[in-house]
Order: structure tokens, then C-alpha cells, then sequence
């Protein structure tokens, strides 16, 4: 995920949501591994993402060259609008970057070109908020059924209807189903 380029840096925000100090994770080479759902990506729902929309992010920590390096991986599923027919679509996501933290735009020119820096309090940093902004890079821009449509929307339809156990199959509806009956 380095299409950015390597001096493209991302602010990241004051108000952290359970930072994690990444000097002490990267001085035992820690991973970490982190399940999402939409309810706790509000950007991901801002940019079209529904229920059932989830995702698993592993980072592996270690010392850098210029900074903390993260090492962050995502397997997951986002559930879109089908732009032909208006209707929910489930997109398997996937997405690898090799990040770097460092202290502040200086330290980011020093970053080697096969890692992408980040700036950000090294002792204080939002995974979330990584976890979302890998997200919505790995977002594909005009979401569509692969198939034709209705045939699409029907064979999702009876992955939810034919309750097949939990694991395999992906039930894109599950949550919005849940939704409903709260209402
Ligand atoms: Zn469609």
C-alpha cells in the first residue's frame, strides 16, 4: 500500500480510542491482532460501508529505520451499495502496508522508500484508527456484483435463509437482521 508515495505523510488524530504504546511493543517485536465491525469504524459507514461489514487486522511491531515500524495486514469484508442495482454487495477486502512512526515531518523524509511514514506520538498510537484508514484505502471505488445482479442478490439472500453454520459463510445480512428486530 505504498501508492501514496513515500513522503506522503497522515496526520493522525489528538483524541486516540485505546492507544497502544508501539516503543514498547516493537522492543518485544509484538503482534497484534484486532477484530473491527462497522459500529466501530464510523468513517468506513461515511464512506457507504453496512452492517456486516467487518474486518482482522494484524500489526507486527519492530524498530525501524527512522521510527517504530508496523507491519499491518487486513482480511475482511465490507459490505457496499451495488452502484448498478442499489442493493447491499459483499467485497472480501484485503491489504498489506509497511508503516513507520515517526515524531514529525523531518523524521518522515528520512523514512526508507519501502515504508510509508506516519506521524504520529510513538507511545500513544490509535490502531483503530490505522485499521480504518487501511480500510478505506482497500475500498474498491464503484462497488458491483460480480455476476449479474438479481442472481447475485438472491444467492446472498439464501446464505442468510438456509442458516449454514457459523464460519464459512459469509451472512452479509446477519447484522442488518439483527437491526431490525431492535427497532
Ligand atoms: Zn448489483
Amino acid at each position: 500500500m505504498l501508492g501514496l508515495g513515500p513522503y506522503h505523510t497522515r496526520p493522525m488524530p489528538a483524541t486516540p480510542d485505546e492507544p497502544v504504546d508501539a516503543i514498547v511493543l516493537a522492543s518485544r517485536e509484538a503482534v497484534v491482532e484486532r477484530r473491527y465491525e462497522l459500529a466501530g469504524l464510523p468513517r468506513v459507514g461515511e464512506a457507504g460501508g453496512l452492517p456486516g461489514t467487518g474486518m482482522t487486522v494484524r500489526f507486527r511491531f519492530s524498530r525501524a529505520e527512522g521510527g517504530i515500524g508496523i507491519d499491518s495486514a487486513l482480511d475482511g469484508q465490507v459490505v457496499l451499495t451495488c452502484q448498478r442495482c442499489l442493493r447491499p454487495v459483499t467485497v472480501p477486502v484485503e491489504g498489506e502496508s509497511a508503516l513507520v512512526v515517526v515524531a514529525d515531518d523531518a523524521a518522515a523524509e528520512q523514512v526508507p522508500e519501502d515504508r510509508e511514514p506516519i506521524v504520529a506520538e510513538a507511545n500513544h498510537v490509535d490502531l483503530t484508527w490505522l485499521a480504518e484508514e487501511e480500510l478505506l484505502l482497500a475500498l474498491p471505488l464503484v462497488p458491483l456484483h460480480e455476476e449479474a445482479c438479481s442472481a447475485a442478490v438472491e444467492s446472498e439472500a439464501v446464505a442468510v435463509v438456509s442458516e449454514v453454520p457459523e464460519g464459512k459463510r459469509q451472512k452479509p445480512f446477519e447484522n442488518l437482521r439483527d437491526l431490525l428486530k431492535k427497532q
